[in-house]
Parts: C-alpha cells; structure tokens; sequence
C-alpha cells in the first residue's frame, strides 16, 4: 500500500468559457494497479464555481478517465464530470450531451500564445515584434526565444507518461503562438485528453511566471501586413468507420450539405469571439459562409489531398473551431451532423 495523490479535474460553469479546476485527493491503494473503477466519487462547493448557490452547494464529481501524473510519486490525474447531487448531469456537463461513436476518431490541432507579464512571449513592452513570416516552425534564439521550447518540450514528455496521445508539437505562425495535436478514438476520449493535456500545459506554466492563452485572436494588431498577428484555432479532425472504409462522393455531398444546414448550430459551440478569427483573412473562411476545398485552408472544411486521391475516403478537417472552444461540444455537435446522414 502507498499514499496516492489523486488530481480531480473539472470543468466549472463559467459562460461563454469553462474554466479547469482541480483538487487533490490522497488514498491508499497500489500505484500499479489503481483503476478507474476503484475511484470514488467526491464532491465540492459548487457555489464558487458558479455551478450552484451557497443555499445548496454541493456537487458532485464523477472520474470518467484517468492517467498516471509523472510530476508527482504516485500521482494521477482524475477527469471527472459534474453531477447535481441527484446524480443527474449538471447542466455544465458538456460531456455527458455527447451522443458518442466508438468508432467516431478525431484529431484536435490546439494552438494557443503563452503569455508572461501579459504579452505573448517575445513581445516587447511597447509596440510590436518583427513582423511574422519567420516564427512558423522555426529554430533559433531570436524566433523562438529561450522559455517556450523547455515548455513545450516538458509538456510532450508529461502527456506521453499519462498516455494521452499527443501526436506533434509546431512553432506557429506568430510569435509566442504553438500548436500541438492530441489524436483519440470516440470524442469522449479525444476531448478527456485534450482537456487533460490543456490542465497539464496551464500547471507546468505556473512556476515560470507564464500563461496559457487559449483565446481565438488575443493580438489584435493593427490592420496592415506588418501589424498583423494570427489568431488561435483547434481544427478539428474527424472521421466514422463509413468515412474511412466506404465514404464516396455522393456520401461526401450528402455530409457537406448537412454541415452547410447546421452551419449555425456548429459555429454556436465552435467557442467565443470567433468572428474576430474567421475573417477570410489568415487561412480561415468567413465566419457567415461555409465552404469545402481540396488542401485549401480557406474554406471551412479542408479535404486532405489523400481523401479524395483514395475516393472521397479517410478523415475531414473542420478548421472553424476556435482555440478556446469545449472539445466535448465540438466533437459532439461533428457526431450530431454525421448521425443526420443517411450512408445509403
Ligand atoms: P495540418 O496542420 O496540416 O492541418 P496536423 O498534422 O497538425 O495537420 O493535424 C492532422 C490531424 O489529423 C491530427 O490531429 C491527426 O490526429 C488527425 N487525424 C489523422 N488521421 C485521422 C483520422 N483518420 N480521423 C480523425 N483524425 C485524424
Ligand atoms: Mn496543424
Ligand atoms: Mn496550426
Ligand atoms: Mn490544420
């Protein structure tokens, strides 16, 4: 028998963006045998995170996944979802909306800008850096600066020991900007990781005095080439077992018709301040049109050259999520549109 620590994560139910939280729970129990279903439920103060009133606070937290912690003896990182004291969902429980495929897979791309004393890193107090161009998978001091390397880096290693398929890390478009990819099978998995990879990457920052910026266009610039700065997005990678095995022309049409008819209802959870993003301008479509292209990351949703080399067949890019946005509606709301369409 050992201590265990148990981090119990959460999401709260600040609008339009839920924040992480978490505590620290320690038992007894074997670290190399300790499974999901031996986690207990627990509760906390829903009353300070806007998730109920000081009258009657209490929520409770359900594990649904969980993943060895490398940074703690005995550590392990506990996703929960939040349930109302009858044990029905709360309503902040995006999770729990998802009407899941097994066989559904995505790919989540998160770019985000890591900030310290409140400006990306490597932006000088006043003005601007050089104007982007050069930071997009770049090397060197002056591209990179000497901080988000070690950050990035420590984070692959951490999601890796958890297990969470994290599948690459780039330099950005602009400076301070990143991305990395996490990969899974049914949106629940996809989603669980990317929040827990997103919980991993905010915590390692603590200690450097950095923060995470998850939000879609935090530079806003100024209008002209040297003044203007990317924003964050999360494409969105996905396929069914149909997509990948049959698929088809006329089956693509037939699902490109249906995201061009729930066109609203996707961009509504596709997270906020998006139509400071989706301008037309930086590969992005406009926020009011939807369109598809072959290796075009103009359009809303980009066929990869392989999808239709092989037939219309294997996975679609949906580029319109926004960095901030809820994997959990995102991947729910793609399942949603794909269960309208008919495969014959
Ligand atoms: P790009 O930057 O060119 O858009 P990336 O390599 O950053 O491409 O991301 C590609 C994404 O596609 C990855 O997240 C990967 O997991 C995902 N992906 C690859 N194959 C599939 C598939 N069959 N179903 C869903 N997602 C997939
Ligand atoms: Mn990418
Ligand atoms: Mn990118
Ligand atoms: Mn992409």
């Amino acid at each position: 028998m050992a201590k265990l620590k148990l981090e119990y994560i959460w999401l709260d139910g600040y609008t339009p963006l839920a924040n992480l939280r978490s505590k620290t729970k320690i038992i007894d129990g074997d670290p190399a045998k300790l499974q999901l279903a031996d986690l207990h439920g627990w509760g906390f103060d829903g009353s300070s995170t806007e998730q109920a009133d000081g009258k009657s606070s209490d929520c409770l937290l359900k594990p649904v996944a969980i993943y060895p912690d490398c940074t703690r003896t005995n550590g392990f990182l506990v996703m929960c979802e939040v349930l109302l004291p009858s044990g029905e969902p709360h309503p902040s429980n995006t999770r729990a909306t998802i009407d899941d495929d097994p066989d559904a897979w995505f790919g989540f791309e998160q770019e985000f800008f890591l900030y310290k004393d409140g400006r990306p890193l490597g932006f000088p107090i006043d003005g601007y850096p050089a104007p982007q161009g050069p930071y997009y998978t770049a090397v060197g001091y002056k591209y990179i600066g000497s901080l988000a390397r070690k950050i990035v880096e420590e984070h692959i290693d951490i999601c890796l020991a958890a297990g969470i398929n994290i599948e690459g890390v780039n330099a950005e478009v602009a400076k301070g900007q990143w991305e990395y990819q996490i990969f899974g099978k049914s949106a629940k998995a996809a989603a669980d990781q990317l929040w827990v990879a997103r919980y991993i990457l905010a915590r390692l920052c603590e200690s450097l005095g950095v923060d995470v910026e998850l939000h879609c266009k935090p530079v806003r610039g100024e209008w002209g080439r040297l003044l203007d700065w990317n924003g964050s997005g999360m494409h969105s990678n996905f396929s069914t077992k149909f997509m990948r095995e049959v698929g088809g022309k006329a089956y693509f049409d037939k699902l490109m018709a249906a995201f061009n008819k729930y066109r609203d209802e996707h961009i509504a959870v596709y997270g906020p301040d998006n139509h400071l993003r989706l301008t037309g301008l930086h590969e992005t479509q406009s926020i009011d049109k939807f369109t598809y292209g072959l290796s075009d990351r103009g359009a809303s949703v980009r066929m990869p050259v392989k999808f239709v080399k092989d037939g219309y067949k294997g996975y679609l890019e949906d580029r319109r999520p926004n960095s901030a946005a809820d994997p959990y509606l995102v991947a729910g709301r793609i399942i949603k549109t794909i269960k309208t369409v008919p495969t014959s």
